[in-house]
């Protein structure tokens, strides 16, 4: 449904998007950052927001609402042999879809749940499926449904006794996936810049691929639309004052927020400081805005950037090796107020950064674990230790 806000100043009516409403927003970019070689694939995409009214802060995020790869919806009408026109009931209003459209863009099929499992039990007798999902089995189940999806449990568990409106009953609606906002509107008026890193691997014998992100990689041409909302982030954001310093650690896609950190700060003319360290595997082709980042630097808007390549050397380094390198400056800048800020890997890039962070206050500012651990929290309370992982 539309939501409709009436500004009673001027009698004017416009639409709100928002994640039940998002703005179908038109592609003018999508680039891959990657240069030849690599084994990654990051895209640039820049998207148009003109007459949306939508506006952002650099820190917030943009929700894409995305459609799953149709490749693999016909393989499993294909597979259980259904008619894609069949109508099916998508929701609880009683909406109908045909059924290879709502494969298509209405329901999550490449992720599974527990509550997936347990109910599709009751459209086949196949007795190992009734096992899996046993209480006592919680391990094995979590571990087949890592790396699978929907058509792994079709063809695994047959034969089945469901039509197509019993299977997708079991299914959830797509969730929005969220990218950091690349870019400052104050920069690029009426735009919203995303660096998104395609999934792409191959478990349990099939190559498998993120739903939004290998559309954007795949799928997504210049002139296209996509249906998008922004999703504010009230704990990531650049500091009040245009004086302060600012850290950045932002390897990989990491770097979204800190290119438009960096945009916005050279727009506004900030006068502090600001301090980047970018990592990825090899310099040569994942150098992900490398010239855009170097003109920043010539032009003092950067005023360091420490760039570090896993891939090039024997011994492995991260940006973590590089925060260790430079730690008599980095706690220095940190004595004078720096914002210290981490985007990008939650499992191990972040956590990693936070003990070298730990571990640099205490080396430099001569303190115990303790204290250099109280030193970070009050950093936190100040809002100046900030992340954005994922
Ligand atoms: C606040 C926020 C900001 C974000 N910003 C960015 C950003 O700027 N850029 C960006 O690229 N991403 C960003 N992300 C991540 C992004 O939202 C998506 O999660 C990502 O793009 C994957 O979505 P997808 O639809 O392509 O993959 P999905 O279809 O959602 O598949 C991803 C899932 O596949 C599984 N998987 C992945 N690799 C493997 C493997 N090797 N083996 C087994 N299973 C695996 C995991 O369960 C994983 O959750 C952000 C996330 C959040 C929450």
């Amino acid at each position: 449904m539309m939501q409709l806000t009436i500004d009673h100043s001027n009698k004017k009516v416009s639409a709100t998007f928002s994640r039940t409403n998002p703005f179908q927003a038109k592609v003018l970019k999508n680039s891959n950052l990657n240069n030849n070689g690599s084994s990654k694939e990051t895209r640039h995409i820049e998207l148009s927001l003109k007459g949306s009214g939508l506006s952002y802060v650099p820190g917030d995020a943009l929700g894409i609402v995305p459609e799953n790869d149709p490749e693999l919806v016909d393989t499993l009408l294909e597979e259980m042999q259904w008619d894609p026109e069949t109508a099916v009931t998508i929701n609880k209003q009683g909406d109908t879809l045909p059924l290879r459209e709502a494969l298509l863009t209405y329901f999550e099929i490449t992720l599974l749940t527990k509550k997936i499992m347990q109910q599709a039990t009751g459209f086949t007798s196949n007795n190992e499926l009734q096992r899996l999902v046993l209480n006592e089995n919680v391990n094995e189940l979590k571990e087949y449904m890592e790396g699978r999806d929907l058509l792994d449990v079709l063809r695994d568990f047959g034969p089945w006794n469901a039509s197509a409106q019993d299977i997708v009953s079991l299914l959830r609606k797509m969730p929005p996936r969220l990218y950091s906002i690349a870019s400052s509107l104050t920069a690029h008026p009426d735009e919203v810049h995303l660096t998104i890193g395609a999934v792409r691997y191959t478990a349990n014998g099939r190559d498998r691929k993120g739903v939004c992100s290998v559309q954007c990689a795949e799928r997504v041409q210049e002139g296209d639309t996509l249906p998008v909302f922004i999703q504010p982030n009230k704990h990531f954001h650049l500091p009040e004052s245009l004086e302060s310093d600012i850290i950045m650690v932002g390897p990989g896609t990491g770097i979204a927020p800190f290119r438009s950190y960096i945009e916005e700060r050279a727009v506004t003319k900030a006068t502090g400081r600001a301090w980047l360290f970018f990592g990825d595997q090899h310099s040569a082709t994942d150098f992900l805005y490398q010239e855009e980042l170097e003109n920043y630097l010539k032009e003092g808007v950067l005023t360091r950037l420490d760039a570090a390549f896993s891939r090039d050397s024997e011994q492995k380094v991260y940006v973590q090796h590089k925060m260790s390198d430079n730690s008599k400056e980095l706690f220095a800048w940190l004595e004078n107020g720096a914002y210290f800020y981490v985007c990008g890997d939650k499992q191990h890039m972040a956590k990693d950064v936070h003990n070298t962070l730990i571990d640099v206050i205490e080396k430099e500012g001569n303190m115990s674990r303790e204290a250099a651990e109280q030193y970070l929290n009050t950093m936190k309370d100040q809002g100046r230790y900030q992340r954005d992982v994922y």
